[in-house]
């Protein structure tokens, strides 16, 4: 725990943040195939371009066996649209032909036995053990790592370094669903560059938006 940071503090922020967002931070769980390869799809892609080039995916390739069994041309023409299709197609084949091979055409819930599949980093992992399998995980991208620090919460460098400490700030109980949380945030206030203090929900909790001149605009 950060010096200072209560878990009272967090729960406080974490509510006024849900409170905000209405709800947009429930998780909804789905089938575990298609979490994670549309959590594959998203990487370092919009949203919007992730829905519209999952669907097409899932309309072609519905389950593990159908994407075992892709030809990586056809794969790479439904992926465009997203950052990198060149180098995901063929992970998403080398991936299903894995769960296919080693796991019955199922997805493993554990997260080491996710992280050795193609293209499944720390971030991806904890998505699918979040949204498919309701386990209490961080899933910590880019926003979660910026306004974490901000907030005074963690002191960290890298969104990995982020997700260590912030175990031992979160409370477990909190974690599923604080992704999506800071991922509204950070795209409607707490944004990159020059983050919005002055219409900012959770300003009283915030290191940054208490003591910094620039939050004062
Ligand atoms: S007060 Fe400012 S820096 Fe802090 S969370 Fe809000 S927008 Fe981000």
């Amino acid at each position: 725990m950060t010096p200072g940071i209560s878990p009272d503090q967090v729960r406080a922020v974490l509510a006024a943040l849900a409170a905000t967002y209405h709800g947009r931070g429930s998780v909804e769980l789905g089938d575990p195939y298609k979490v994670l390869t549309a959590t594959v799809i998203s990487q370092r892609t919009r949203e919007e371009q992730t829905t519209e080039v999952s669907s097409r995916v899932f309309a072609r390739y519905p389950d593990v066996p159908a994407l075992a069994a892709a030809e990586e041309g056809e794969l790479f023409g439904l992926l465009i649209g997203c950052q990198y299709p060149e180098a995901k197609a063929p992970r998403l084949i080398a991936m299903a032909k894995i769960l296919q091979e080693q796991y019955v055409g199922q997805v493993p819930n554990d997260l080491d036995a996710l992280l050795a599949l193609p293209g499944v980093g720390r971030k991806t992992a904890n998505c699918v053990l979040i949204y498919a399998f309701s386990r209490p995980a961080l899933c910590v991208d880019t926003h979660m790592h910026r306004i974490t620090n901000r907030l005074g919460w963690v002191e960290t460098k890298t969104p990995e370094q982020t997700e260590k400490a912030l175990e031992r700030v979160i409370p477990e109980d909190l974690w599923i669903g604080s992704n999506r949380l800071f991922l509204q945030h950070g795209r409607a206030v707490c944004r990159p560059g020059i983050p919005r203090c002055s219409r900012c929900p959770v300003r009283f909790g915030c290191a940054y938006g208490q003591d910094s001149e620039t939050a004062k605009r």
